[in-house]
């Protein structure tokens, strides 16, 4: 026979206290801890280094100025281009190329 007033005397354990769950994000799937992958950061910081200016800019016999890329391309203003637009978009061709290389299968793209 149980003693009157066991069940009573007996230490609670405490429930334990479940973590707040966060709201989800929307548009987030289960990666959203990681939100840009490894490879794409990688690739990112390579095309950046792999595309750095070289050396000085060069006035030309025919009045363009040019810079050397570390690539090995020689970039130069042109009749409807500054050198510094060729250069930023040498750098912005080296990082989609980059990023599109390594980019995870099945992302919407706008260039096929
Ligand atoms: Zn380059």
């Amino acid at each position: 026979m149980t003693p009157p007033g066991a069940a009573g005397d007996a230490v609670a354990v405490p429930e334990p206290v479940p973590e707040p769950v966060p709201e989800p994000v929307p548009g987030a799937d289960h990666d959203a801890t990681e939100a840009v992958s490894a490879a794409m950061r990688r690739a990112k910081v390579r095309a950046s280094t792999e595309h750095t200016t070289v050396g000085d800019v060069r006035r030309l016999p025919d009045g363009r100025v040019s810079i050397a890329c570390a690539c090995g391309m020689d970039l130069v203003n042109g009749p409807t281009w500054s050198l510094d637009e060729h250069i930023r978009l040498h750098r912005a061709e080296a990082r989609y190329l980059a990023l599109a290389a390594v980019a995870p299968p099945g992302i919407p793209r706008l260039v096929p």
